[in-house]
């Protein structure tokens, strides 16, 4: 009875412009819910960090927690994370104190803000309250998540890399003239129905594939022009791009015509700006979360385990679901880690509700003449459900709007940069009890962030029986810019 209570606290304290939906178990995973309660979460945001009408554009990503009461089977999906963000910094813009973010696409600041989410949330455990995410696990000093309680993750557009390499097939036999503008919401509408055809093996679906098109930051964009399939001796005539290079030490893309442009299920790199970056595609973290968690190193020392999303939803954009699912599942084969670790496969599920700020949307109310190019917002933002300064809006990796002067200096970072994420675990450490320290953190001199992360030796145990199993590529990130305190 304790959960139908916060999930009427929930709802009437927060209702719609809080993004807070209360269902049945029944609509659980239902994509289009879980769209909107996203939108209406990013519609709630002030302006600051926004697109630009009509001439920019963003990708949205968010975390949704849902809570299920097994007494009156209502559930609660609610958005406790969430990030927008296009553009990641070049190697040469990294810096060792761990103060800029280096990676700002939407899916790496969403579950960064989590990160914050999550801490505040063992904050209070720790002090004694109650928390709607974690109870006590076995294990001293160590927490898992309710059973009630499960995490979606929700990105508007098919996350970069590997799962952006989609297939664009073709019937010999049966190729249909564009759809005139007025049908093509139906074709759009149909999208859902033909990806979700291609996993049931029905081979009988309507595509639409406009304009093919690498955005600004390199993201495969593909949109617009319709071919329609409706025969069984369909075949791949091309593939959606990606921008994210093969990793180094991997053989580079053919970059043939067609549907021999790219390799497929390989560790890619994102594009920076015309310089190379060290941040893997967001295809690629995507993966590596559904395997270690997507806790991190640090949360891990508080947790049995780790902490997977039971569903990824998209939302309305090029997608399918054989390549994410071939992306994601690429360390499915993994074994050997220790216990609570082993690769989670979410559902996969796309909705059919598209995302305003984002670039699709964007270009079709786009004015050439009046407004110029359309092109990426500069800006990421990041928000989450914790209690103060839960918004927090970036450019270039700090905090937007600070001048030059005070870059490097605190007030200059963001809230969920290595550095500050760091310090609110250390916070969090302060409020641990002696007789509660987990294991991991017993009788080790530690100070660095790199120390802490090495001494959560279970964590790094899965990253090693993940990096020598299937990762073998995945570059390591450089350990002199780890040792900021
Ligand atoms: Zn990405």
């Amino acid at each position: 009875m304790e959960c139908v209570r916060e999930c009427s606290q929930s709802v009437s304290g927060t209702h719609v412009g809080q993004a807070a939906l209360l269902g049945t178990e029944g609509d659980m995973w239902d994509p289009d819910e879980v769209a909107r309660v996203c939108y209406e979460r990013y519609n709630a945001l002030p302006r600051r960090g926004k697109p630009e009408g009509g001439r920019e554009w963003t990708q949205l990503a968010a975390v949704v927690q849902v809570t299920r009461c097994p007494d009156t089977h209502c559930v609660l999906k609610e958005v406790v994370a969430l990030g927008t963000g296009t553009k990641c910094i070049g190697r040469s813009a990294m810096s060792p104190k761990g103060d800029v973010l280096n990676d700002s696409h939407a899916e790496v600041i969403a579950r960064r803000s989590c990160l914050r989410y999550l801490m505040e949330q063992l904050c209070v455990v720790m002090r004694g309250g109650h928390s709607s995410v974690f109870c006590r696990a076995d294990q001293t000093g160590k927490w898992r998540i309710r059973p009630d309680v499960s995490f979606l993750f929700f990105c508007s557009h098919t996350p970069c890399g590997d799962a952006s390499i989609i297939p664009m097939t073709e019937s010999k036999t049966q190729q249909r003239p564009l759809l005139p503008p007025a049908n093509q919401e139906s074709a759009h509408g149909d999208r859902k129905r033909s990806a979700e055809s291609e996993t049931s093996g029905v081979r009988k679906r309507l595509r639409v594939n406009r304009e093919r098109d690498v955005g600004d930051d390199g993201m495969s964009v593909a949109l617009g022009s319709v071919c329609v399939e409706v025969s069984l001796a369909e075949q791949v005539c091309d593939v959606h791009r990606t921008g994210a290079k093969c990793v180094p030490g991997m053989p580079s893309d053919p970059r043939g015509p067609g549907r021999d442009f790219h390799t497929v299920g390989a560790l890619r790199v994102k594009p920076g700006r015309g310089e190379p970056t060290l941040t893997l595609s967001c295809s690629d973290k995507l993966s590596r979360w559904c395997t270690l968690g997507f806790q991190g190193a640090l949360l891990s020392h508080f947790l049995q385990g780790g902490m997977y999303f039971s569903a990824v939803v998209l939302g309305k954009c090029p997608y399918s679901p054989h390549a994410l699912h071939r992306a994601i599942s690429r360390c499915a084969s993994v074994t050997g880690l220790p216990a609570g670790f082993s690769p989670h496969t979410p559902e996969l599920l796309q909705s059919s509700v598209e995302f305003t700020h984002g670039r699709t949307h964007t270009l079709q109310s786009h004015d050439a003449l009046q407004q110029g190019r359309v092109v990426p917002c500069g800006a990421a933002i990041s928000w989450c459900s914790v209690s103060s300064q839960p918004l927090d809006v970036t450019a270039n990796g700090y905090k937007q709007g600070v001048t030059k002067k005070s870059l490097g200096t605190p007030q200059a970072r963001s809230l969920v940069s290595k550095v500050e994420l760091f310090h609110s675990f250390l916070k969090l450490l302060e409020l641990t009890d002696d007789s509660e320290l987990p294991d991991s953190l017993r009788g080790k001199d530690l100070s660095s962030y790199l120390d802490y992360k090495v001494a959560a030796d279970e964590y790094q145990q899965a990253w090693t029986g993940l990096r020598t199993q299937v990762f073998t590529l995945w570059p390591q990130s450089p350990r002199e810019l780890l040792h900021f305190t």
